[in-house]
C-alpha cells in the first residue's frame, strides 16, 4: 500500500490554517494525527490533492479542564490525573480508543471528525475493485442496502457520545469568524455516511469546551469491541447521572457504532427527571433504547446482537453510576 502524491501545506495559525481550507475546498483534508486519514488514503480512499497538516498551530495544542485544544494527543489526556479523576467517562472513552500507540499520535480534533466506517469501504483498493466500489467511494450503489441512493457507514468514533452525555461544545473557526454549537450538532443526523457533519467549507474546529455541569455529573463509557485492545466501536453507550438522594436530577445517554451519527435519548431520559432510579426503570430505560435503534449488516457483528447489547449496555452503565443492581428484561 503506497501513498498518493499530494501537496502538503503547513500553516502556523488557525487563521492561515482557514484560509488555506476555504482556499482548496473539496481538493483539501486536514490532517491531525493522520491516524485515520492516512491508513485511508494508503487504501486509495477519497484521497485529496492538498493535505493542510495542523500540527503548527500552537494555538490548537493547549488544554486545561474547562477546554481542550482540538490538536491535544489523546495520550496527553490520558497522562493527565486531574483530567481522569474530573471526567471519569470520558477518560474511560479515551482509553478505549485504539492503541496507546495510536493513541500517541491520535488527536482530539481527529476523533471527532473520524470518517465512518463499513466493511464495503475500509478496504483495499483491490478488495473493492473485485467488487464494483459503492457509493461512499468511485461506485454508484450501496452493499449494504442497495435498494437505497444513501450511504449508513457507522459513525465509530468513541469521544463524542462521552462528550455529549456531559453537554461539551466545540468551537468552530471559519472564514466568518468563530461559532460554538452543542457537540452533538456537529453531526448530521438528516444526512449520511458520506456527508456526516455540518462543517462548512473552511471550518476547522479549535476547541471541545466543557461546562461546569460537566464536573458535578458522575459519567461512564461502556465500549462493544471485537479485540479489546485496538477495535473500533462495535457499539459505545456513554452516560452521564446527577442524583439527589435516589431521585435523578439529570441523566444523558448517548451511544456511537449504530448510527451514521452520535446518538442521545433524551425521549427517553427525560421523563425520569425527579423521579427515583430504581431497578425497574434502569430495566424500562434500556429497554426502550434498544427498541428505538436500527443498526444494519455493515461491521463485524450482527446487527441483531448489536442491538441486543444496547440494552445490556445501558443497564450496565446505569448500574455502575447509581449503585441500583437491575435485572435484564424477559
Ligand atoms: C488500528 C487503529 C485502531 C483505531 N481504533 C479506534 C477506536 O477504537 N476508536 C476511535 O474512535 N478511533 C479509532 N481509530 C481512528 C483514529 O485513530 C482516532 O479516531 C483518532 O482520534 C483520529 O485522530 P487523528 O488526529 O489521527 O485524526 P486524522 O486522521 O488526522 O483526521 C481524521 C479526520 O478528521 C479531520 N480533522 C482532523 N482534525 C480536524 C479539525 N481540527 N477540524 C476539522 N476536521 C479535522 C481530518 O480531515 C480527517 O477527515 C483507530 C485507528 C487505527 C489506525
Ligand atoms: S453503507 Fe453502503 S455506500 Fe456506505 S460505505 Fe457501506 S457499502 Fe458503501
Amino acid at each position: 500500500m503506497h501513498l498518493d502524491p499530494f501537496e502538503l501545506h503547513r500553516p502556523a495559525s488557525v487563521g492561515e490554517a482557514v484560509e488555506l481550507t476555504r482556499k482548496f475546498g473539496p481538493a483539501c483534508d486536514l490532517l491531525a494525527g493522520g491516524t485515520d486519514l492516512l491508513p485511508n488514503y494508503k487504501m486509495h480512499l477519497n484521497v485529496k490533492r492538498h493535505l493542510v497538516a495542523l500540527g503548527d498551530v500552537a494555538e490548537l495544542r493547549t488544554h486545561s479542564l474547562e477546554r481542550i485544544g482540538a490538536m491535544t494527543r489523546l495520550g496527553e489526556l490520558e497522562r493527565d490525573t486531574a483530567f481522569r479523576a474530573t471526567y471519569p467517562g470520558l477518560a474511560e472513552a479515551i482509553g478505549e480508543v485504539a492503541t496507546p500507540l495510536v493513541r500517541a499520535s491520535a488527536t482530539v480534533g481527529g476523533n471527532l471528525l473520524v470518517e465512518t466506517r463499513c466493511f464495503f469501504f475500509n478496504q483495499s483498493y483491490f478488495w473493492r475493485d473485485s467488487l464494483g466500489y459503492c457509493l461512499k467511494a468511485d461506485g454508484d450503489r450501496c452493499h449494504v442496502v442497495p435498494q437505497k441512493e444513501r450511504c449508513y457507514a457507522t459513525f465509530s468514533g468513541d469521544l463524542a457520545p462521552a462528550l455529549g452525555v456531559l453537554n461539551a461544545s466545540i468551537e468552530i473557526a471559519g472564514p466568518t469568524g468563530l461559532r460554538t454549537v452543542n457537540v452533538l450538532d456537529l453531526y448530521d443526523a438528516a444526512g449520511d455516511g458520506i456527508r456526516r457533519h455540518h462543517l462548512a467549507e473552511g471550518e476547522i474546529v479549535t476547541a471541545i469546551l466543557l461546562p461546569d455541569s460537566a464536573r458535578r455529573v458522575r459519567s461512564t463509557y461502556r465500549k462493544l469491541r471485537i479485540r479489546p485492545t485496538f477495535d473500533f466501536p462495535e457499539l459505545g453507550i456513554a452516560a452521564s447521572l446527577d442524583l439527589d438522594g435516589s431521585r435523578v436530577r439529570a441523566l444523558a445517554i448517548a451511544a456511537g457504532g449504530l448510527e451514521t451519527y452520535p446518538k442521545r435519548f433524551d425521549e427517553f431520559t427525560a421523563p425520569l427527571v425527579g423521579a427515583p432510579l430504581t431497578a425497574e426503570a434502569i430495566t424500562a430505560i434500556a429497554d426502550q433504547i434498544m427498541r428505538s435503534v436500527r443498526p444494519v449488516y455493515n461491521t463485524f457483528l450482527a446487527p441483531d446482537y448489536r442491538k441486543r447489547m444496547v440494552a445490556v449496555y445501558v443497564r450496565r452503565a446505569l448500574e455502575h453510576l447509581s449503585g441500583v443492581r437491575a435485572e435484564a428484561a424477559g
